[in-house]
């Protein structure tokens, strides 16, 4: 059965989108722990990242900086930090999570509010910077 990131890839089910290339897929975590906390994931469906052949996961890896230099220059947080954890989702993503004070939570978990007009709007953001 496709695991729910193939289905958001697929268009089966929506997602805040933020970018797409042949290999690899962006989109807002709809928990997020920080504004514009982003998922990067691969179109190939495999649970565990490091499993991805090393082509695939630097390419990965490039696409997530390009979307991690469109939140910071959507978002001006301090900086964008990641996170690989994979515990909740079986098909391998990195969390890029804006830092916007050296005091802030940086785990997992949904410690934003944001309802679907903010999240709309923070994709259109960071979407208009990303460079692929
Ligand atoms: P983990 O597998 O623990 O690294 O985390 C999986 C992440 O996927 C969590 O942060 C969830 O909030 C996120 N998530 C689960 N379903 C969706 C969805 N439909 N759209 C966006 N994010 C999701």
């Amino acid at each position: 059965m496709a695991s729910i990131f193939t289905k958001i890839i697929d268009g089966n089910i929506p997602s805040y989108k933020i970018a797409e290339d042949d290999a690899c897929y962006a989109f807002l975590d709809i928990n997020p722990a920080a504004k514009g906390h982003t998922l990067v994931i691969p179109k190939k469906e495999t649970d565990y990242l490091f499993n991805l052949e090393p082509d695939e996961l630097s390419g990965l890896t490039l696409f997530a900086q390009k979307v991690a230099c469109g939140i910071d220059r959507a978002l001006q947080p301090i900086r964008t930090g990641l996170i690989v954890e994979g515990m909740e989702v079986p098909h391998a993503h990195i969390h890029l999570i804006p830092i916007y004070k050296p005091s802030q939570n940086f785990s997992l978990g949904k410690k934003t509010d944001l309802d679907e007009n903010q999240m709309k709007e923070l994709a259109r953001r960071i979407r208009e910077e990303v460079r692929l």
